[in-house]
């Protein structure tokens, strides 16, 4: 593709499913920036701090730029040879099910495409699943079950409609921030807007929350069947509705009245008068939007979580309407596109049912396919059992890290090793995943890729290429469209590029569909390339002229066409009451509360885990940011100061965090916030920036049995603290080569790195310190020795630089990691100011910002605290004296935070 440099390229964020469209552009000299495009209708011109830091994540630092065979460089035609050539024999020996593919939601909607055609079409087995299942796979049951088809209901503007927000285990300030300022923004201008949050942790969501229901894990079923219950015995349901539109009300309201409000309070751990609130609440506000996310999705008991929930929505006949209906917020940028593809190993493109023979035959007959698979595949976590224990053979995995994202990691890691043949596709030369590959195929990155992306709000977006495609990467669909020819497939894997293939893809959603099926964008059939490039975000259904618009028999539906320019307008599924069931009505789903407690004696506590605000998946991008890598800038169980005491567990001393699959190693974070009895920690730190921290390693490889959705969010677990004599803090201009410590954690900074360490025993410490700064580093080291303290300094300058600082202590150092990463790019010419480096102690005009809050303009909590004693008592306040919180605003639920505990300690 030819990049126009002079221009600003509407693209899409690659991070979360909000889906925010952003403006790029490449200026001359090669820099990159990225703004909010004001004119996309899911974020009309905000980005979150991820996203705002998007240029920063762009270099070619740890690419893989060509491809590799046992790690020897070769070309593609070698690469693509040995691919084909394997997985044909493979299946030829011993089947089609002895291959698989472990595919990506980080995909775009085209690779998506021609993934899952060879692999469901002319391979004819159905193992293909994406890492979506770990994200979303329990909504799909949940809407498959309800309304016979997976359709989200809703658009983002319901958000700002509603007249209470319900926010079920849904962070939604850090894992989907513009939604959040969406919601947040809409309750300023109408303050009577009501949220409720149910969440076992006190998120930052809690920020704008009136209500804040710490769920006891797992207790959602509960909850939702209770609130179905009381809305029978309150005279709040809508009996028209339910009569004329759905089936299965008698059973589902029986079944959830099997617990009164006392068995709710203790299948929930809130109180009576907690649940009464909310209930009321709920069944007084006809305009409710139920937004849920991975805290219902992650669980044993997902998919009926799901249906508890579009139970009382049913039930209330809030749905399809401005303002109401369930919600389901997809974790990843194209979890959406996946589905519709049909890139879950139990469904077929275009929204079709794998199990279907009609379906089948229309999609065999639509590709030309000689063997469409005839059953669902393997999902996620059979599929890497199935490698485990030798079934699949030959595997390929794209774009994506399983060896960290799965749960039991490590046995996942096992497998991937001992599979007779693996290739993966990736960006990264280096990941806990690509260094067990067989053959490895450099992918374009986002910036070089062309095509789609649909979000949350079933709103396809184009994702447009701005700098050219370095080394030998290749766009995914090419890569596996080269391999499909090399097996045989020459003519159905032909497209010259992505336009074609979306072509391809919108003409399957309208081929022989009436109405009878919701996924279709017909009206992009045959799209030629020049309007493919053109392509404004739209919402589907965007059927051909003349295709009905909404499920079949619906009155009064109005017809379809082409969506042109950018538009907001919002189009809702089901707001005249017809579903895709065969019957045309929605179906409740009689759902009664089943304990999931796992915790026993040996391990106590329920581990719950999850994201951060500032970085992604597992860091193969916003580690490369030095903004986002300062925010949480190592991995950490947050822990209730109560389970802390109970355990002898200090804040900021080292944990070992177990469970029956594994152990990690994170730093102790004791806040009130969490939830008595649970530990969190976060899934992003992989081998590459921490010793042990791969949480993955720890979650059972339990699912829901309709999903197959794994449960990482409720697994029994043990805390206990780490014996460490010493403890470290570094910054080092370079990364070193190694890190001999039972603990350590690295992050990006400002030239150069930080890292934090512990240690179970000591070591030479000047040894120590040289193999941290490199052994043959020219320059002059300075140290400060207490041996009776057991306190050592050291830092090593090369002329006026500073290359390396290292601090130990028998507790967690009390440098201020702030000033120390100043440092690195600071002059050092003044003999004084190298003695402050070794004290550890910034000179008289240094100011120590604390932890940064504030990614965008690097604000530390030191700052905003000084701030509000000097009297600014307002977010806003801040934000005009400090400008913390006024670009992205990702950051403003942390301020409130400092705001309120000053205000608090001030009041004391
Ligand atoms: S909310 Fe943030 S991470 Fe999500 S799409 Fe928008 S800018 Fe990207």
């Amino acid at each position: 593709m030819k990049i126009d440099e002079a221009r600003e390229v509407r693209t899409t964020c690659p991070y979360c499913g909000v889906g925010c469209g952003v403006l790029a552009k490449v200026a001359a000299n090669g820099e990159v920036t990225v703004r909010g495009d004001p004119d996309h209708p899911a974020n009309f011109g905000r980005l979150c701090s991820k996203g705002s830091a998007l240029a920063e994540t762009i270099d070619l630092d740890g690419r893989l730029l060509y491809p590799e065979i046992h790690g020897r460089r070769t070309d593609w035609d070698e690469a693509l040879d040995l691919v084909a050539s394997t997985f044909s024999r493979t299946i030829a020996e011993h089947g089609r099910d002895a291959v698989a593919f472990y595919v990506s939601g980080q995909l775009l909607t085209e690779d998506y495409y021609v993934a899952n055609k060879l692999m469901k079409g002319f391979i004819g087995s159905a193992n293909i699943d994406t890492n979506s299942r770990l994200c979303m796979a329990s909504s799909v049951a949940g809407h498959r079950r309800a309304f016979g088809s997976d359709t989200v209901p809703g658009s983002y503007e319901d958000l700002e409609l509603a007249d209470l927000i319900v926010l079920v285990g849904s962070n939604l300030a850090w894992c989907h921030p513009v939604l959040y300022q969406r919601i947040a923004a809409a309750r300023e201008k109408r303050p009577d807007m009501k949220v409720v949050l149910v969440d076992p942790r006190r998120t930052m969501t809690a920020d704008i929350a009136d209500m804040h229901l710490a769920i006891a894990p797992d207790g959602d079923v509960a909850l939702f069947t209770g609130l179905l219950a009381y809305l029978g015995q309150h005279n709040a349901l809508d009996r028209t509705y339910i009569t004329a539109h759905t089936t299965g009300f008698g059973q589902a309201l029986f079944a959830a009245s099997a617990l009164d409000l006392a068995g709710i309070a203790a299948a929930t751990g809130l109180g009576e008068d907690e649940l009464v609130r909310f209930y009321s609440l709920f069944a007084a506000t006809a305009n409710t939007v139920t937004v849920y996310s991975q805290g219902v999705n992650q669980s044993s008991s997902g998919t009926d979580k799901v249906n508890a929930i579009i139970n009382c929505h049913l039930a209330t006949g809030r749905i399809g309407k401005p303002g109401a209906g369930p919600f389901s917020v997809t974790g990843q940028p194209n979890a959406m596109g996946g589905r519709e593809v049909g890139g879950l190993a139990n469904m077929l493109a275009a929204h079709m049912e794998i199990e279907n023979p009609e379906h089948r035959d229309r999609v065999q007959r639509f590709w030309s396919a000689p063997a469409v698979a005839e059953k669902p595949g393997l999902k996620a976590v059979e599929m890497f059992q199935a490698v485990a224990d030798g079934r699949i053979k030959a595997l390929w995995i794209m774009a994506t890290n399983p060896v960290d994202s799965m749960p039991d990691a490590d046995a996942v890691e096992a497998a991937i090793k001992a599979c007779p043949f693996v290739v993966v596709s990736d960006v990264l030369a280096k990941t806990d995943t690509v260094r067990h590959a067989h053959v490895r195929l450099p992918a374009a990155a986002w910036g070089e890729k062309d095509g789609s992306v649909t979000n949350s709000e079933r709103r396809i977006s184009r994702q447009r290429a701005f700098l050219a495609t370095p080394g030998e990467a290749r766009a995914d669909w090419w890569i596996v469209a080269e391999v499909a020819k090399r097996m045989g497939f020459d003519e159905a894997f032909s497209h010259p590029s992505p336009a074609e293939i979306f072509a391809e893809h919108a003409a399957l959603s309208a081929f022989e569909n009436d109405g009878a099926r919701d996924f279709d964008i017909g009206a992009y059939a045959g799209v030629d390339a020049e309007t493919y490039e053109e392509l404004a975000p739209f919402q589907w259904p965007a059927p051909s002229q003349g295709t009905p618009l909404w499920p079949a028999g619906q009155a009064g539906r109005p017809e379809g066409g082409v969506q042109a320019g950018h538009s907001s307008a919002s189009t809702r599924f089901f707001a005249n009451g017809n579903f895709y069931t065969p019957d045309g009505k929605a179906r409740f789903i009689p759902i009664r509360p089943v304990p999931q407690t796992r915790t026993n004696e040996k391990f106590p506590l329920v581990l719950n885990t999850g994201r951060v605000r500032d970085h992604w998946h597992t860091m193969t991008r916003t580690g490369k940011s030095q903004r986002l890598s300062q925010h949480l800038a190592e991995p950490f169980a947050e822990i209730h100061p109560a389970d802390a005491q109970h355990f002898g567990i200090g804040d900021a001393d080292i944990v070992r965090v177990s469970t029956e699959h594994g152990e990690v190693l994170l730093r102790a974070l004791v806040t009130a916030r969490q939830r008595p009895g649970s530990v969190f920690v976060p899934m992003h730190w992989t081998d590459q920036f921490s010793a042990r921290a791969r949480v993955d390693a720890l979650v059972a490889p339990i699912t829901d049995p309709i999903s197959g959705q794994p449960a990482s969010k409720n697994v029994a677990a043990r805390v206990e603290r780490f014996a460490a004599v010493a403890f470290g803090f570094a910054v080092l201009a370079e990364r070193p080569a190694s890190i001999d410590a039972d603990y350590w954690s690295l992050a990006r900074c400002a030239a150069g790195w930080r890292l934090e360490i512990a240690l179970e025993a000591d070591r030479d410490w000047p040894g120590f310190a040289a193999s941290l700064f490199g052994a043959d580093a020219p320059g002059e080291t300075l140290a400060y020795h207490d041996v009776a303290g057991g306190h050592y300094r050291f830092a090593r300058f090369a002329g006026s630089r500073l290359t390396g600082a290292l601090y130990l202590a028998p507790r967690p150092v009390a440098v201020s990691r702030g000033w120390a990463v100043e440092q690195l790019s600071a002059d050092h010419a003044d003999r004084r100011g190298r003695l402050a480096i070794v004290a550890g102690r910034p000179g008289g005009n240094s100011v120590d910002r604390g932890a940064i809050v504030c990614s965008c303009f690097g604000v530390g909590a030191n700052q905003i605290a000084e701030a509000v004693r000097g009297g600014c008592v307002s977010v806003e306040a801040i934000g005009a004296s400090l400008h913390a919180g006024t670009n992205c605003g990702s950051c403003r639920a942390e301020i409130r935070t400092i705001i309120e505990a000053r205000r608090l300690h001030a009041a004391e």
